[in-house]
C-alpha cells in the first residue's frame, strides 16, 4: 500500500529546524506535485535545487519562505511557500514540472512519492487555512509545532483528516464489488464512505453498506487502516458477512452503478496498482487470508 515504505521510518513530529541545502524543498500547484524524473524514477526538489540553478544568486533560502513538514528516515522535508511562487517571487528550479500527484501510485522510489502525497495534504491545508473561519483575521504559525492560531479570537486550526470505512462484504466465498457511477474510477471498488458526524465505526457501516447496496451486515472484523492524502482521508478497511438475503444487493445507482458478488476464484490476486487499502483488500479476499472472525 501507499504507506508501505519499507524500513524507513515516516515521522509526522513537528520541529523547529532550521532548512539545509540537502533537505527537500517539495512544491505544489493545482493536482500537481513539482518532480522530475531521472532512469525512470522520481526525483524530488531539494533545497539546492532551487537555490543553484540558473536562478542562482537571486534566489535564497530565505526566499522560498520553507515550512518544515516531516521526515523519513534521515530526510527531512520542507514545503515551499505558496505565495513565493504565485507572486514569482522565486523561480521553479531547472529540470522540474508539475506532474499529477495521481503518479505516486506508482513511482519508486516507494517512501519519495509517499512523501510527495503526505505533503500535498499538508499544503492543501496551509493553504486553505490562511485565515480564521470565526473571525477572518489572518492566522498565525506557532514556532515550536504545527497548528494555527488565530491572533485575534485565539481559534486554534489543526490539520484535517477524515475518517472513512472501506467493507469488504463477504457472502461465503463471495465478495461482493462495485463501481462507482461517477467520475473517472472505472475500476472495482468496495463499499465505502465517510464518517458523519455522531457516529461510531460500526453505525458508518451499516449506513453506508444499506444506502449503496440495500444490503445489511454482521460480524465486523477490522482489518487495516490506511493514511489516504489524495482525499485527506484516514481509511479504516472491514470485512463483515452480509446478514440476510444476499441477492437483495442492488446499487443505488446515484453513488454507485454495480454491485456484483463475485467468486474468490474469479478475483485478481495482483493489481498493477498496489497503492490502495481496496485493492489490498480484495487480493487478501481472493487468497482466502481475510481475518474470519468468531461467527464463521
Ligand atoms: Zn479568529
Amino acid at each position: 500500500m501507499i504507506q508501505d515504505i519499507g524500513e524507513r521510518c515516516f515521522d509526522i513530529t513537528y520541529r523547529a529546524v532550521e532548512p539545509e541545502p540537502g533537505d527537500y524543498a517539495l512544491a505544489y500547484q493545482g493536482s500537481g506535485t513539482l518532480l522530475a524524473e531521472k532512469d525512470g524514477r522520481l526525483v524530488l526538489p531539494r533545497v539546492r535545487d532551487w537555490t543553484g540553478g540558473s536562478a542562482a544568486g537571486s534566489q535564497t533560502v530565505e526566499s522560498l519562505c520553507l515550512r518544515y513538514l516531516f521526515s523519513v528516515g534521515d530526510a527531512r522535508f520542507f514545503l515551499v511557500d505558496d505565495a513565493a511562487i504565485d507572486t514569482g517571487a522565486v523561480e521553479c528550479p531547472a529540470g522540474f514540472v508539475f506532474a499529477s500527484i495521481q503518479t505516486m501510485r506508482f513511482y519508486e522510489p516507494r517512501w519519495l512519492a509517499y512523501a510527495a502525497t503526505a505533503g500535498m495534504q499538508l499544503w492543501r491545508w496551509y493553504r486553505n487555512n490562511r485565515y480564521c473561519g470565526r473571525c477572518g483575521a489572518e492566522l498565525g504559525h506557532v514556532a515550536t509545532s504545527r497548528e494555527l492560531v488565530c491572533p485575534s479570537c485565539g481559534n486554534v486550526v489543526y490539520p484535517r483528516i477524515n475518517p472513512c470505512i472501506i467493507v469488504g462484504i463477504c457472502w461465503g466465498d463471495r465478495l461482493l464489488l462495485t463501481k462507482f457511477a461517477q467520475g473517472r474510477i472505472k475500476h472495482y471498488a468496495l463499499v465505502s464512505g465517510f464518517c458523519e458526524v455522531g457516529e461510531t465505526l460500526g453505525q458508518t457501516i451499516e449506513r453506508e453498506v444499506m444506502e449503496e447496496v440495500s444490503l445489511r451486515v454482521s460480524n465486523l472484523r477490522f482489518y487495516k487502516s490506511q493514511p489516504w492524502p489524495f482525499s485527506d482521508s484516514l481509511l479504516m478497511g472491514f470485512f463483515a458477512d452480509v446478514d440476510g438475503d444476499p441477492t437483495a444487493a442492488h446499487p443505488d445507482h446515484v453513488e454507485l452503478s454495480v454491485a456484483r458478488w463475485v467468486r474468490r476464484e474469479d478475483l485478481p490476486t495482483s493489481h498493477e496498482d498496489t497503492s490502495s487499502l481496496t485493492n489490498e483488500m480484495i487480493e487478501v479476499f481472493a487468497r482466502g487470508e481475510e481475518p474470519r472472525g468468531d461467527a464463521r
